[in-house]
């Protein structure tokens, strides 16, 4: 008999899931639309040009395979900070943020997560409703008590804001502000540049500390500087925040594990002491982490000629992303004949769309079209071609009646 008889068959997770259900399928049409990941036009997995231009330089270069330091690669967390908060913003300058290199968003979550446990003990995180599966893991396991704030209106299918703001006025005093800060997943719904200023205000007349969750900076709008305009504008006001940064999307590294956790404070000097206790953190966590992903992003966004590729190949990917939105949103509407709105669609931005589809509907989106997605109702348009846009608004239109 085994001593871990103990143990009980853990869950499958309910997104990286539905990948493995999709893998089964052996349906021609089958599409999947679960986990967030940019796929071609011919549904393909897509590696940047100048990811590959920069890994041939650091190939020529035959870097070595020496450890990183506990905080990561230098050079990619003074580029990862100024490429967040703006190369020219003051903060930088005057040497208030604490970057550590990260595994990937994950990672640097994890990393603020434990901060939070040990040295605000008792303090709540509050989350949107819904938001990304995996925050609420990342809590449980850091012990840090969270709650959750409204979000999602299933009404409109769009933004419950005064509940967003009366439930982060609730929330106690000092409260961590979990935000996602572009692209909101799963919505799709952003706050306006009005709102954000409105979500300022009441952070900071509660005395909370925003926490923002940048997934998609670039992916969103096809600009890397108007994705972190919530972040900037929070800065601007003097503000301390925490922001937990991934290149899993706008440069397609997943698998490579690179972001990093950046903590604004007001002063240089809590900067420095906020830093080591984030390596204290990490040390016996992952001691170190890996390295090539942060080359990747150094070389990149340190070369002229790189970055400017970068945006292009970025503001390509949203675009493909735009325009099966676009396409989605003609075949629905030329198909279903019940008088349904469905431009909510159209006012979603990055790779998700929230369609409205319960669970019992988003089991029939699977088991009678071979369509995978999270039971949320979300789907990934970046795992979307425009040939199937007539097939999948067909399963959608369905699927709804
Ligand atoms: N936050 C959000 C909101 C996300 O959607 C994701 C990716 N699905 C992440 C964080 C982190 O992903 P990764 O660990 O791959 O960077």
């Amino acid at each position: 008999v085994s001593r871990f008889e103990g143990i009980t068959m853990a869950p499958p997770d309910p997104i990286l899931g539905v990948s493995e259900a999709f893998r089964a399928d052996t349906h021609e049409m089958k599409l999947n639309l679960g986990v967030g990941a940019y796929r071609t036009e011919e549904l393909q997995p897509y590696v940047l040009n100048v990811v590959k231009k920069a890994e041939n330089l650091m190939l020529e270069r035959g870097e070595n395979k020496e450890y990183l330091p506990i905080e990561g690669l230098a050079a990619f967390n003074k580029v990862t900070a100024e490429l967040l908060f703006g190369a020219d913003n003051p903060v930088i300058e005057q040497k208030r943020v604490a970057t550590v290199q990260g595994l990937s968003g994950t990672g640097s979550l994890r990393l603020a997560a434990a901060l939070i446990e040990r040295y605000f003990p008792g303090a709540k995180v509050i989350i949107s409703s819904p938001t990304w599966g995996n925050h609420k893991n990342i809590f449980n396991d850091a012990r840090v008590p969270w709650s959750e704030y409204r979000y999602y209106d299933p009404k409109t299918v769009g933004l419950d804001f005064d509940g967003m703001i009366s439930d982060i006025k609730a929330a106690p005093e000092g409260s961590f502000v979990l935000l996602h800060g572009c692209a909101h997943n799963p919505t799709g719904i952003d706050p306006t540049p009005e709102q954000w200023a409105t979500i300022a205000d009441v952070i900071e007349e509660k005395n909370h500390i925003p926490f923002f969750d940048v997934a998609y900076q670039g992916f969103a709008s096809g600009s890397l500087d108007e994705d972190a305009s919530s972040v900037r504008l929070f800065a601007a006001r003097g503000m301390e925040l925490l922001v937990a940064q991934s290149y899993s999307k706008n440069l397609g590294l997943y698998a490579e594990r690179i972001g990093a956790i950046n903590v604004l404070c007001s002063s240089a000097d809590a900067a420095t002491r906020v830093k080591s206790q984030l390596k204290r953190l990490a040390r016996p966590m992952y001691s170190n982490p890996p390295v090539h992903g942060a080359r990747v992003v150094a070389n990149i966004v340190g070369s002229t000629a790189l970055f400017n590729e970068w945006k292009e190949e970025m503001e390509m990917m949203a675009g493909r992303i735009k325009s099966v939105r676009q396409k989605l949103f003609d075949s629905l509407s030329g198909t279903d004949k019940s008088g349904k709105d469905w431009s909510f669609i159209l006012k979603q931005i990055g790779m998700f769309s929230f369609t409205g589809l319960n669970t019992a509907q988003s089991d029939n989106m699977t088991n009678k079209w071979h369509v995978y997605m999270t039971k949320d109702g979300r789907i990934s348009l970046a795992g979307l071609s425009s040939a199937k846009c007539e097939y999948l608004a067909d399963a959608i239109i369905d699927s709804f009646h």
